[in-house]
């Protein structure tokens, strides 16, 4: 089974009608506020929501990863589903894919184009250049906003 994201829908590379796929109620809520609206009512979709534990254990592997903050709600829904399918994430988010490879859950782009190296951020400070590894907002040293990185 395929989970798939908000990103790989708009990019209508997929076909959304298989039976193959799934969809949290977070994807299908950011699809009809688009103009693929009318797509999503001419076909029946297969829409679960993951379980609370689920979520937990991607809360903490994004944690982890330090890709928490930029994982949305609804990203957050796309993982958890597949964690507990064992199912396969299609989407084109970077944070999604690095945390999927986190939890060893399979991911492919719907561009068929995925990261290859396991990311891990870190932020610097855009005014003293400060490097910290966990996320801060602004550096405590300058006030400056840090802006994030990557390192392999
Ligand atoms: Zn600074």
């Amino acid at each position: 089974m395929f989970v798939i994201d908000t990103s790989a829908i708009l990019s209508r590379r997929i076909s959304i009608a298989d039976d193959n796929y799934i969809f949290t109620p977070g994807v299908i809520s950011e699809i009809k506020k688009g103009k693929l609206k009318i797509i999503l009512d001419s076909v029946p979709l297969n829409i679960k929501m993951p379980g609370i534990d689920s979520i937990n254990a991607v809360i903490k592997a994004a944690n982890e990863t330090g890709d928490l903050h930029v994982l949305s709600n609804v990203d957050i829904e796309v993982i958890a589903m597949a964690y507990e399918i064992h199912g396969i994430i299609i989407s084109d988010d970077y944070a999604i894919q690095n945390v999927a490879r986190h939890m060893h859950i399979k991911y492919e782009g719907a561009d068929l184009k995925t990261i290859d190296k396991k990311l891990k951020w870190r932020y610097r400070c855009t005014g003293c250049r400060r490097v910290y590894n966990d996320y801060i907002e602004t550096c405590p040293v300058c006030g400056h906003k840090t802006k994030r990185f990557t390192y392999k």
